[in-house]
């Protein structure tokens, strides 16, 4: 098998990696950080999201597991204390692989500028009261002041979206929800105001005149939209695989985060 280690930059992180690489170089493991079959990341969610955009060009060949090596890690099934098991199931077990649905932002019609984001994509302004229209498919659907809106994935419906007080989504649940952030409600201005869950052929386009101080993130990365005028965003032909190699109960694992 062909792998390689996403690691954390912290300690106990390095540490596991040193044993979980040493066990299966010893085990004839080939160690390939440029074409890995299997990336195991060793850290916690923020890890997994950065692995996951690390390998974006080639997320047909690869799948993912995960240690986690902190206090709290929604994507990873093992904790650290659980290191031998871990090895263990790696080398004695199939997997059961998961496919998660990465959303994508084109920004200004342009397919040169596409991101990608396993979690959500949002547009926000924490500075000044943005103005936004939203478009789904060819209908203006509303327009919303306030500090921004999120899309997210079913896979990131238990991040930034619950958060916001977006739904959280059972596995198999696919669509887009749309969660607005501190929005403006008066007599003056109003917008739907509750999360919405988009139908996933669905395009969601978010237009504004003026996208000063306005920043997109997506996942863990963000870059300013000063200049642009619309984001199109729809659920993607890119797919994460994740590879169980115990069983994941998802509900038990919703459990975990309260
Ligand atoms: P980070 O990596 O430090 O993560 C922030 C928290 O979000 C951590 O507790 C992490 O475990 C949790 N998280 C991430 N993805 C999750 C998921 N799919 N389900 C449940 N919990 C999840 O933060 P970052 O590098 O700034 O951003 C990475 C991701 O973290 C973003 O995609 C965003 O969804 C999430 N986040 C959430 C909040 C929030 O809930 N208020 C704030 C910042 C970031």
């Amino acid at each position: 098998m062909k792998y390689t280690c996403f690691v954390k930059d912290d300690k106990l992180s390095h540490q596991c990696y040193q044993a979980i690489a040493t066990f299966l170089n010893a085990y004839g493991w080939q160690h390939d950080e440029a074409h890995p079959q299997l990336v195991i990341t060793i850290g916690g969610d923020g890890t997994v999201l950065a692995a996951i955009h690390q390998y974006l060009n080639q997320l047909n060949n690869v799948a993912f597991v995960g240690i986690h090596t902190g206090s709290l890690g929604f994507f990873n099934d093992y904790r650290v204390e659980e290191i031998k098991d871990f090895i263990q199931d790696l080398i004695t077990k199939k997997p059961q692989i998961e496919a998660k649905q990465m959303l994508k932002a084109v920004i200004d019609n342009d397919e040169r500028q596409t991101v990608y984001a396993l979690n959500e994509v949002r547009v926000e302004n924490n500075l000044k009261t943005q103005i936004l229209q939203v478009n789904i498919d060819n209908v203006v659907f509303e327009v919303l002041r306030g500090s921004g809106v999120c899309l997210s994935t079913q896979a990131g419906s238990t991040a930034y979206n619950r958060s916001l007080g977006g739904a959280v989504l059972d596995e198999q649940v696919w669509g887009i929800q749309m969660s607005e952030i501190v929005t403006i409600h008066n007599s003056r201005f109003h917008s739907l105001g509750s999360p919405m869950v988009i139908n996933p052929r669905r395009t969601v386009t978010i237009v504004a005149q003026d996208f000063n101080y306005s920043v997109l993130c997506y996942d863990h990365k963000f870059f300013q939209l000063q200049g642009r005028k619309q984001i199109s965003c729809q659920l993607s032909e890119k797919v994460a695989y994740f590879a169980h190699y115990k069983d994941t109960d998802y509900l038990k694992r919703i459990q975990t985060l309260f």
